[in-house]
C-alpha cells in the first residue's frame, strides 16, 4: 500500500499515482527518477489539490503535486515570504 494511501486524503482515490507508489519516492536528487514521478503528476487530475495538501500538511518526502520536496520548500519560503498561498511570486 502506498504511504499516500495510507494518509488518505479525500483526493486521492482519482491520483494518477495510487497504484504506482514506489516511482513517488526516488532518492532525493536522483534527477531521472524524478522526472518519472513528475511525469505521473503531469497526467493527474487532482494535481492541484495534492500541492495544496502537501504544502498544508509539511509533506517533507517524495513527489506531491508535481513538486520535490526542494521545490515545495521554496514554495513554502515564498507563501510565507509572501503571506498568502501564491505560488507564482
Ligand atoms: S499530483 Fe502526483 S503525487 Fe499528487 S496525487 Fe496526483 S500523481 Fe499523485
Amino acid at each position: 500500500m502506498s504511504p499516500k494511501t495510507e494518509l488518505s486524503p479525500a483526493f486521492f482515490s482519482e491520483a494518477e499515482c495510487r497504484n504506482i507508489p514506489m516511482e513517488m519516492y526516488p532518492a532525493p536528487g536522483d534527477a531521472a527518477a524524478e522526472a518519472i514521478g513528475k511525469s505521473v503528476c503531469a497526467g493527474c487530475i487532482v494535481v492541484d489539490e495534492c500541492l495544496t495538501w502537501a504544502l498544508k500538511n509539511g509533506e517533507h518526502m517524495g513527489i506531491w503535486g508535481g513538486k520535490t520536496e526542494a521545490e515545495r520548500r521554496t514554495i513554502n519560503r515564498k507563501i510565507k515570504r509572501n503571506g498568502n498561498r501564491d505560488r507564482t511570486n
